[in-house]
């Protein structure tokens, strides 16, 4: 298979199993990437197509539900051997890949949001402990972090990544959260949780990414008291009028506005 080609996955086995069907039914050229069984708890197969063959498939099957589609791009880090993890965390349990998209600001790179079968919340204040650079919003229940250039944010169930490199590297961050997540649980009697909110990234990244022109307009007297109140999930990014209005002053900043806050998990609000 050349370039011009498209990746998807699926939130849910049973979908991958029907767009099989229907690829193998009409005769189509796909190939599949399968994850090895040590990702076994974060990954499910994915599928490469040219774009042709996404369009037959979807006209053949318009009610199957994939997570999303991104350029396909060759994964650079390889997944490991080994068995499959022994059982699942009490936290973490297993990970389902309901959104798959290109980095708005970079479309190199890809995002996708994971929904969890477990429960985050219990852990996130000793993850807050154990990540130095980590961003806790105990109301908000949220906990963002860098790792590498890699953006993720936590949530009680679901996880978002933006920036990966492509879907190897998705699930292989994925894979590594959950193993962080279940050795601090695991090992939570010798961590003290912190309730700290620190007030370094992810809501400075927001901050340098404003118009910085305190203008008010959002209803908050600074621009770093809107860049804070986005982050902890009080405030839709498209308040600030001089970047999302019409014409808008700092118009410009849109973009990059709009990829810090996906990458923060924050698109579900207005922009
Ligand atoms: S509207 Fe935008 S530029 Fe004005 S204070 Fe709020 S965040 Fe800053």
């Amino acid at each position: 298979m050349g370039s011009n080609l498209l990746l998807t996955t699926f939130p849910a086995r049973e979908e991958l199993g029907k767009a099989v069907k229907v690829l193998d039914a009409i005769g189509a050229a796909y190939e599949r990437i399968d994850p090895r069984p040590a990702l076994s708890l974060v990954a499910l197969p994915a599928l490469v197509m040219s774009r042709e063959v996404r369009g037959r498939l979807e006209t053949a099957a318009p009610t199957i539900v994939f997570s999303g589609w991104v350029d396909y791009r060759f994964a650079g880090a390889s997944m490991p051997d080994g068995a499959a993890p022994e059982g699942e965390g009490a936290c973490f349990r297993q990970a389902a890949i309901m959104v798959l998209g290109p980095c708005v600001a970079d479309e190199t790179k890809i995002r996708l949001i994971a929904h969890l079968k477990g429960d985050l919340g219990p852990v996130l204040p000793y993850l807050n402990a154990v990540i130095p650079q980590a961003s806790y919003s105990p109301t908000a229940e949220i906990l963002t972090f860098m790792e590498g250039y890699r953006m993720i944010a936590l949530y009680r169930h679901r996880i978002t990544i933006a920036k990966a490199d492509e879907i190897v590297d998705g699930w292989l961050t994925l894979e590594r959260i959950r193993c962080l997540v279940e050795h601090t649980w695991a090992g939570r009697s010798q961590i003290e949780p912190s309730f700290e909110i620190r007030k370094r990234p992810p809501a400075l990244e927001i901050f340098k990414r404003l118009p910085r022109t305190n203008c008010g307009r959002c209803g908050e007297p600074t621009c770093l008291a809107f860049a804070m109140r986005l982050w902890t999930g009080e405030s839709s990014v498209g308040r600030c009028l001089p970047v999302f209005e019409e014409g808008g002053a700092a118009s410009h900043l849109k973009e990059a506005l709009i990829e810090i806050c996906a990458g923060m998990g924050l698109t579900a609000v207005n922009q």
